[in-house]
């Protein structure tokens, strides 16, 4: 039972697409939207986007199903694509990484993000974290709303889901730095709410219960 519900520090939309159920998510107000994760379904992400601004487009790491509509939605909005420096040559079709997954359209990645960099978008300074694991190159981002500016907001991607911690057994996946990166993400603030790739989302304090 949460003992209040507090809002996010931005208004959060989620779109469920594709076949495996991937959160796109819509993040911001009328001033611009940081979009998350466009897998598939342009048509229907540009429906929900309407005629607001989107300021960036954030890919959290190579995988198919989270960048198959990344391409046809830059072109749409004339939005950058950021994503995490070390994914950015298979996003960008530039390398491939392993043969395990299905082909994608590739994307020109326009900011190719490191830890530690913040990402300006929908009135919000992201900071980037790097977390390793399931990919090599996946990233997080998180943004402190403030004292007094609602509960703090962290995009997980596959790497921390509700109850459990994205597969390492695919291409580049590493264990030992997906252990390492639940380990940060642990530290964020209790109240910060995760919006992961797949699934429900989830708050710090709910996920620090078996993270260690
Ligand atoms: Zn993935």
């Amino acid at each position: 039972m949460e003992a209040r519900r507090e809002e996010p520090c931005l208004p959060v939309e989620a779109l469920v697409v594709g076949p495996i159920q991937n959160n796109v998510y819509l993040i911001g107000g009328d001033g611009g939207l940081l979009v998350v994760d466009p897998g598939s379904e342009p048509e229907r992400i540009l429906q929900a986007i309407g005629d607001r601004k989107v300021d960036a487009i954030v890919l959290t790491h190579c995988h198919w199903d989270h960048v198959g509509a990344a391409k046809a939605l830059r072109d749409a909005t004339g939005a950058p694509v950021a994503a995490g420096a070390v994914d950015a040559p298979v996003i960008c079709g530039d390398a491939i990484l392993g043969s395990s997954h299905q082909p994608f359209d590739p994307c020109p990645v326009d900011v190719a993000l490191h830890d530690g960099d913040i990402l300006e978008a929908a009135g919000g300074r992201w900071q980037v974290v790097e977390t390793p694991g399931h990919t090599p190159g996946g990233i997080c981002l998180f943004l402190d709303g403030g004292e007094g500016g609602g509960r703090p907001i962290l995009v997980s991607g596959d790497t921390l889901f509700r109850g459990t911690h994205g597969r390492t057994d695919f291409a580049g996946g590493d264990p030992a730095a997906m252990q390492e990166s639940l380990r940060r993400l642990a530290q964020l603030p209790p109240d910060t709410l995760v919006l992961p790739g797949h699934n429900e989302p989830s708050t710090i304090a709910a996920e620090r219960r078996w993270i260690g």
